[in-house]
């Protein structure tokens, strides 16, 4: 394909870098053919926002940088944000109406940790409006199409950001999960995404959805480029109350991500940096059910054998709470978010009716108009849970689930297990519309990945096989790992891809 970027000539992050620092290549350079190549792209519908003078102005400062030696780890590197992470300059929509013209006048933690790296932005990805939905298809400006099968959905809510690295156009972005929303849509794009444990990356400048639940994470090809961007992102901020400031006795700051992933591999490295080996990988019966199609289970099934011939050795454990996790989520996420999204009123900032009677009037046609169906669906069930007469029977008895939900992953780490792995989703990409007629329908295929949202766990999805039927459609191999486990987590991924190849096919080229 003639509109490939320069970046996929290199194939990872810690190679572009060292084209950039040899100076066999300019961070300009890189910018304008990646650039080019959105621009080509705009059939997937992955960008809400690109501000060529933007970039550019990034990647001349990450040259200067690099000129002058000794530049940070991503100086250079192109990369694109969620649309829901504010940033000055740009746009910021959460691929909402009510949000359309909104530009922030501060940057989210995540964007300026990363520029304070030299990282370059491209600019700003589609995906499910407030991040609501399972699919991208919920944005106000329009679906985000599957690079694999541009009929398919890219997954979601991060969609874009998936769909941006499958087709090459970054070679990293940022999403965030609050039910699966990085993991899920990775998995349906053939890429590699980790959601971190929560609290351990900012907040600050991310729209809010379920502040209990919503965590930031990467998207990219591989686990070793999802360290490049994990590591700097993540540390403690006093501007989110619930940043952590240590992590099990470590503080919580750049660099412990890098140094426990070191310490993961260098455990075994008398036989050559082996995570995997005497490694008990916990596979919970309730992610193999009826809903799961065959060739996912395969797939999955396929990749558990290659990690027990990297030594490690399967446990059958029991998560007898998995299919609570879809009820006691869809309390929970709605309830906090009919709360967090009263603050779009038409009064401060936001959508704004253009004819009104009074201010109730005004406020109420604001919202009419201004969010779309599946947003006002779940402020109006998170309004309901919440009702006085209702919140003990719905929101509190939600809040105990989750809880013991939590007590069955410790339950599990504690007495069998040091990971578990399983499904990302139960079925290869859904058509675009398939559940239009049923919106519960997407609700219940987050089996898999609720669960780890509630309690709060690292996760990470990366790619284990392709469908057969209809082809070739990724599918993604969930790892979760203890509170705090990602550098372990991003090891043993690193391990299988040593292993195999699934993370370096890209769509066209099978
Ligand atoms: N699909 C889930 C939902 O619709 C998760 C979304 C997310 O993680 N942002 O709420």
């Amino acid at each position: 394909m003639s509109s490939l970027p320069i970046h996929t000539e290199f194939g990872s992050i810690d190679a572009l870098r060292r084209a950039l620092r040899d100076h066999k290549i300019s961070a300009l350079e890189v910018a304008d053919s990646a650039l080019q190549a959105i621009q080509a792209s705009t059939s997937l519908n992955a960008f809400l926002h690109v501000d060529p003078d933007l970039t550019r102005e990034q990647a001349r400062a990450a040259d200067a940088l690099l000129a002058k030696g000794g530049a940070p780890a991503l100086t250079g590197i192109p990369i694109a944000h969620k649309d829901v992470f504010v940033t000055r300059g740009w746009r910021t929509t959460a691929a909402s109406k009510m949000l359309a013209n909104y530009v922030s006048p501060f940057d989210a933690t995540v964007v300026s940790r990363l520029q304070q790296v030299g990282a370059v932005s491209l600019g700003k990805l589609n995906c499910d409006e407030f991040a609501m939905g399972s699919g991208s298809e919920n944005s106000a400006f329009g679906p985000v199409h599957n690079p694999w099968n541009p009929e398919r959905v890219p997954g979601g809510s991060s969609g874009g950001s998936a769909a941006a690295v499958a087709a090459s156009l970054v070679l990293a972005s940022t999403g965030t999960d609050t039910g699966g929303s990085v993991r899920q849509p990775a998995a349906l794009c053939g890429v590699s995404g980790i959601k971190p444990t929560y609290g351990t990356v900012s907040r600050f400048g991310m729209v809010a959805f379920g502040s209990s639940l919503d965590q930031a994470g990467p998207i990219a090809h591989n686990a070793l480029d999802l360290l490049e961007l994990l590591d700097p992102m993540s540390g403690y901020d006093e501007r989110d109350s619930t940043s952590l400031e240590s992590c099990d006795g470590a503080p919580n700051r750049p660099g412990r991500i890098r140094g426990e992933f070191d310490t993961t591999s260098a455990q075994f490295s008398a036989a050559g940096a082996q995570p995997l080996k005497g490694l008990r990988i916990g596979v919970p019966s309730e992610f193999f059910n009826n809903g799961l199609a065959d060739n996912v289970a395969q797939a999955v099934d396929d990749a558990l054998r290659t990690c027990e011939s990297l030594g490690a050795r399967r446990v059958k454990i029991s998560l007898p709470r998995t299919r609570l996790s879809i009820p006691a989520y869809y309390v929970i996420a709605p309830a906090e978010a009919s709360s967090n999204l009263s603050r779009y009123d038409g009064v401060r900032y936001g959508h704004r009716a253009e004819s009104y009677t009074d201010l109730a009037d005004m406020t109420s046609r604001s919202r009419a108009e201004g969010f779309g169906p599946e947003v006002k669906r779940r402020i109006l069930v998170g309004t309901y849970v919440l009702c006085q007469g209702y919140y003990d029977a719905y929101y509190l008895q939600a809040q105990r689930v989750r809880r013991m939900i939590a007590n069955d992953f410790q339950q599990a780490f504690a007495e069998h297990c040091d990971v578990i792995m399983g499904p990302v989703t139960p079925t290869v990409a859904k058509r675009i519309g398939d559940n239009r007629e049923d919106p519960t329908a997407d609700w219940l295929a987050d089996i898999y990945t609720l669960g780890v949202s509630l309690a709060g766990l690292p996760a990470m999805s990366i790619p284990c096989g392709f469908s057969a039927d209809p082809a070739p459609l990724p599918i993604g191999l969930q790892i979760i790992g203890n509170y705090f486990r990602e550098g372990q987590l991003l090891a043993i991924a690193d391990r299988y891809q040593q292993a195999t190849d699934w993370h370096q096919r890209k769509p066209g080229q099978r």
